[in-house]
């Protein structure tokens, strides 16, 4: 809002005030009004609010405002305003007026630390659609941290010397593009060579460096335990699993299915007619050494069928000594 600023003349010097003083800032006289070399008149506002400027470039002092808190050494900030005058502003925090994630301008009203700014630049209402894109296009950049590219080697360990190799060869190469002569295309080769050479050896220098430093009592970095953890373990595989049909079991369903119907046929109940039970129960019948009771005795009847079904005749005959 215009306070009024009002200016006057005094002992060489412009005053700009809100109210006239009794006395003059500058030479602490009284002041009369007919002791003013200019009269004193009211000075246009300067200042305008952000708002009401849309695709313009604002200025505002970083602190406070221009006519409490500013001074000619503080600093200034510049915002930009969108087609709807939306301030768009980069701070300590990063930008603001931009919401990164989804990409388009974010709600947050920041008219009031801009309703006294100077006005720098304001463009015609013909370039919003451009003024916008761009505009945001290039806050989002701003703002996004720049990923390395990767060279295929280890390019930060390589030593300068062979950086600046490598800019030659770049320079030699664009000049057997132009030149297309086969002298140019020989002298791109040789520094090819020689630099895959040096890389091989300054490899194979840093490989042993790094062996040499090995230790199993060193912490960090060079602790033997560590370098170990980092070799290649042998792989494991699962081998692939065949269902009924022939065809490879593919989802975790018909793998964890292919198993039951697996399991379920060879862990079958035994029937009890096998040939070994009528075997055992001739040997257990036949008179001579009383140890059929005990046997019976000794084993859980649950068990029994189990136990006869895989004995032989010769493996009951080791086998009834030992119980006894
Ligand atoms: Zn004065």
């Amino acid at each position: 809002m215009d306070p009024g600023i009002l200016c006057f003349h005094h002992c060489d010097h412009k005053v700009f005030c809100t109210i006239i003083p009794e006395k003059c800032p500058v030479c602490d006289q009284k002041l009369d009004r007919y002791d003013y070399n200019l009269l004193p008149f009211r000075v246009p506002y300067p200042f305008v609010k952000a708002s009401q400027h849309p695709r313009a470039i604002v200025m505002k002092p970083t602190h406070g405002d221009f006519l409490n808190d500013y001074y000619n050494s503080k600093d200034l900030h510049i915002g930009v305003t969108n087609s709807q005058g939306c301030v768009i502003e980069f701070s300590e925090e990063g930008i603001r007026g931009v919401d990164l994630g989804t990409k388009k301008w974010n709600n947050i009203d920041s008219s009031s630390e801009w309703d006294q700014c100077l006005l720098l630049e304001q463009f015609d209402e013909l370039w919003n659609e451009i003024w916008d894109s761009i505009l945001l296009k290039v806050s989002v950049w701003k703002s996004t941290p720049e990923v390395p590219i990767k060279f295929p080697f280890n390019a930060e360990n390589i030593p300068d010397s062979i950086h600046q190799m490598i800019t030659e060869k770049r320079k030699l190469r664009a000049k057997w593009h132009d030149s297309r002569l086969i002298v140019d295309k020989k002298a791109f080769n040789r520094a090819c060579k020689e630099i895959k050479e040096l890389i091989k050896e300054h490899e194979n220098i840093t490989f042993n460096d790094h062996m040499e430093s090995l230790s199993p009592l060193s912490k960090g970095h060079h602790s033997l335990w560590k370098a170990t953890k980092q070799f290649r373990r042998p792989q494991q595989s699962n081998p692939p699993i065949k269902m009924d049909n022939d065809k490879w079991a593919q989802t975790d369903d018909q793998k964890a299915g292919t198993f039951a119907t697996h399991l379920s046929r060879i862990f079958q109940p035994n029937n009890g007619d096998d040939s070994y039970e009528q075997e055992v129960d001739n040997i257990l019948e036949q008179p001579g050494p009383s140890y059929s009771k005990s046997l019976c005795s000794v084993y859980d009847p649950n068990e029994k069928v189990v136990l006869h079904a895989q004995m032989s005749t010769s493996m009951i005959n080791v086998l009834v000594p030992l119980v006894l």
